[in-house]
């Protein structure tokens, strides 16, 4: 069915960024899979072709874009070459609209050109091995010292930990009787005394995206580095992870779509039984049953980008999105494989390498039982 979320404007904008990818990503992902990172000249030429500030205004390097879908036809162009741009994602759709939001003008002046050029990338540090799911147990602290705070804790599992010049750290800094409240975010800048980074932990997939612990000892943090008002970090995260949720989903449902036309073109090709592996009704319904759940996927999400573009998009409605288009793309890349026979297990085939970035989608930004508990609550339950 017809999708009405682009223009020609966007048509052309995707012939760029996939020429960008083909001749700029491809080529090196294995290179970076052992590396355990992207590359840094990647980030920037990223930054040169504006990839890196859509919404960020014009008087401070971006394009000064009111939209996400700019956003989503940078997933759809990385996946439909069979990769996750990570590091670019979490930089442009998960940690820029922070510093947009809450960042006053000095705070403006400071970081977003950088942000936006690519001379600094970002991260967001909520997770800390106690705490993932519940959010409101964070440990790290923060207590409050004159013009600055004295930050001590760890984190982990965080996305660009290793790359990353800044990155913004939830911290506690007063115990309330409400969890949520008295969280605080803070941005912590490379090089800061006491600010050290942990291993660059090895994942199952999306091998060439760095995650990494991290570690504070008394780091002395300015209290210009806070971007908004102390205490209020927990209604911050839950305004921003919407757009966080939606963005996990545009990679789910694009990297769902890229296995399907991939897995049509190998049924196709795959001769056995003196005729093609596309001939057995088996394939034929199993690829029709991944195309039918994908292409209800597809409008559930263009339907929820319209409303984050409106400001109307729900945190239930956004779990809703992300629990169910999260969940078609592990179905999807598990029929796939399932199509491909033994060749579907080799890592010479992308399939296998899109299974296992596959598996994160259901875990990150929220689980899947997480995105339930949103909805069921929205039920009145
Ligand atoms: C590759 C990767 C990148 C990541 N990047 C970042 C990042 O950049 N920044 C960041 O801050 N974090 C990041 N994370 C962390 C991620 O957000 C957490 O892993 C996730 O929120 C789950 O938390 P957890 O791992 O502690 O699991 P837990 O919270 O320990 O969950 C374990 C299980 O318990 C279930 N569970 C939890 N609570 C309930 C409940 N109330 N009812 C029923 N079941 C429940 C969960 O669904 C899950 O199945 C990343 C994680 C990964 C794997």
């Amino acid at each position: 069915m017809k999708r009405t979320l682009f223009s020609d404007e966007h048509e052309q904008f995707r012939e760029m960024v996939t020429a960008f990818f083909s001749n700029e990503a491809v080529p090196h992902l294995r290179e970076w899979e052992e590396a355990g990172r992207v590359d840094r000249g990647f980030l920037r030429r990223a930054g040169e072709l504006g990839l890196l500030g859509f919404q960020v205004p014009v008087e401070y390097g971006g394009a000064g874009l009111d939209t996400f879908t700019y956003n989503v036809v940078v997933s759809e162009a990385a996946a439909a070459l069979h990769f996750v741009p990570v590091t670019l994602r979490v930089h442009t759709d998960i940690v820029l609209p922070y510093f947009l939001a809450y960042a006053d003008d000095v705070q403006r002046e400071r970081w977003l050109p950088r942000l936006a050029s690519g001379e600094s990338i970002a991260a967001i540090a909520m997770s800390e091995a106690g705490t993932g799911s519940d959010l409101a147990g964070i440990r790290t602290r923060a207590v409050r010292d004159g013009d600055h705070y004295l930050l001590n804790g760890a984190k982990t599992f965080i996305t660009s930990g290793i790359t990353a010049d800044v990155i913004i750290v939830v911290a506690r800094t007063a115990e309330e009787e409400n969890r949520r409240d008295g969280l605080t975010l803070l941005v912590v800048e490379d090089g800061m005394n006491g600010f050290s980074r942990g291993r660059n932990l090895e994942k199952l997939g999306l091998r060439y995206s760095d995650t990494a612990e991290l570690f504070f000892e008394d780091v002395s943090v300015p209290v210009a580095n806070r971007l908004g008002e102390e205490g209020k970090a927990f209604g911050y995260l839950s305004s921003n992870l919407p757009q966080e949720r939606t963005s996990i989903s545009v990679g789910a449902v694009s990297m769902a779509t890229a296995a399907l036309v991939g897995t049509v073109a190998y049924a196709k090709e795959r001769e056995m039984f003196d005729t093609t592996l596309a001939s057995f009704q088996n394939t034929k319904f199993v690829l029709a049953e991944v195309a039918t759940e994908i292409e209800a996927a597809q409008h559930m999400l263009d339907r929820a980008v319209t409303e984050l573009d409106a400001r109307t998009l729900t945190p239930a409605d956004a779990a809703k999105v992300k629990l169910f288009c999260t969940e078609v793309q592990s179905r999807a890349v598990d029929k796939c494989l399932q199509i491909h026979g033994g060749y579907g297990y080799m890592r010479d085939y992308d399939i296998s390498g899109m299974y296992a970035d596959a598996r994160v989608t259901r875990i990150y930004g929220g689980t899947s039982e997480i995105m339930k508990i949103i909805i069921a609550r929205s039920l009145g339950l």
